[in-house]
């Protein structure tokens, strides 16, 4: 398989089979000669394989990284790096890993190499989210954004089917809301359509065969598309919404963005139908909503709220919730509208038109 490499906004983006095993050469680049390997308790067998690889250059391997990357958990990993000495940061994992290396590196600068694992498109942002005291905080720093991404498909060939789903889906959203976002560009309306396209094409092949490398590697291609367009311009709706269910209701970060995309795609689409017209291009029929629905049951994603475990009676106060900060989105946001989407994504409906 043909490996490729690519730049933007400083970062240097590379794609190809093992490329993990050419850590070095990277770290090297970056004149790194201990370098701390991040990962979640589920992926130590990953952190310990990479570190292997890195070998006398591995500073050690943390691997408390946690969803929603707490702050105490951050401390802990900072004071880990600093008492190793540590000179660069390696994360392998999803958007928790991730995340981590960017909170480490926002305290200490070092220099951070992201072996993505799964869809989510943390490692193309420069945006953290934090939580502290049950609080989830979000800013945007240069500082944070990794400067090596590898991806490498096999990494991803491991992510359970649900996972590989939801996860595609997490990072649609993010092309899905760049098509209507308030500063978007003719590059970034591009970058979001190549991305919806690479998981059009992508996933089916991925669900029928999880080890079809080139296919993984063509989704791996989306991720990063969909999660540069997330680094480059705002977010509405759709974002805001998962944002309260996850933060206030604990629900889990892909599968809400799973199930609540075509809600908000089919609310946004009365307002801006044009602007949103790329989605049904790409995933066939005439309205956005119910594309991204059907492709959603096609691939066997979740489809209703209420088996993540969110009661119906917490459908008024997610409502309430999601009103009280007032943000951008193409569409007025009314309480009624709001209401009738959060039901129909609560009980698997189909989108209102
Ligand atoms: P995750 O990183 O939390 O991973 C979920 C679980 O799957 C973990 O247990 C992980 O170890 C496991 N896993 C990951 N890859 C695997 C693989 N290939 N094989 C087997 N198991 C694997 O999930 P995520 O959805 O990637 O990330 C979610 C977090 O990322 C959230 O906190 C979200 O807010 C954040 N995020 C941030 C940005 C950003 O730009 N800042 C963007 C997207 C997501």
């Amino acid at each position: 398989m043909a490996s490729s490499t690519t730049s933007i906004n400083g970062q240097k983006v590379r794609f190809g089979q093992g490329l993990r095993n050419d850590i070095c050469a990277e770290l090297s680049e970056l004149g790194s000669a201990k370098a701390l390997v991040l990962s979640t308790p589920q992926q130590v067998d990953m952190a310990m394989e990479l570190a292997t690889t890195i070998g006398d250059r591995a500073a050690g391997v943390f691997t408390r990284a946690t969803m929603h990357t707490p702050v105490d958990v951050t401390e802990e990993a900072v004071e880990h790096a600093q008492s190793v000495q540590a000179d660069s940061i390696v994360s392998i994992g999803g958007g928790s890993t991730i995340g981590l290396g960017k909170a480490i590196a926002l305290r200490t600068g070092l220099p951070q190499i992201a072996v993505p694992t799964t869809y989510a498109g943390s490692e193309a942002t420069p945006i953290l989210g934090q939580t502290e005291g049950g609080i989830k905080t979000t800013l945007t720093d240069p500082k944070v954004l990794p400067r090596v991404i590898l991806y490498d498909p096999e990494l991803v060939a491991s992510l359970p089917p649900a996972m590989t789903v939801t996860s595609a889906l997490n990072a649609m959203a993010h092309a899905a809301e760049a098509l209507y976002a308030k500063d978007r560009t003719e590059q970034t309306t591009e970058l979001a359509i190549d991305g919806l396209k690479a998981f059009a094409t992508g996933l089916p092949k991925v669900i029928e065969q999880p080890g079809d490398l080139t296919a993984r590697a063509e989704t791996q291609k989306g991720a990063w598309a969909c999660g540069t367009v997330l680094g480059l311009v705002g977010m509405a709706l759709h974002h805001k919404l998962c944002h309260t269910l996850g933060g206030s209701f604990n629900l889990p970060h892909a599968e809400t963005h799973a199930i609540v995309l075509p809600h908000a795609i089919a609310y946004n689409a009365q307002d801006v139908p044009e602007l949103l017209a790329p989605i049904s291009k790409v995933l066939g029929g005439t309205n956005p909503g119910q594309a991204l629905w059907s492709f959603a049951e096609q691939m066997g994603a979740p489809m209703a709220l209420k088996d993540l475990g969110l009661a119906e009676a917490d459908l008024d106060r997610a409502t309430e919730i999601a009103l009280k900060n007032p943000y951008w989105n193409p569409r007025p946001i009314t309480a009624d509208g709001l209401r009738v989407l959060l039901q129909n994504a609560w009980a698997g409906n189909a989108p209102s038109d």
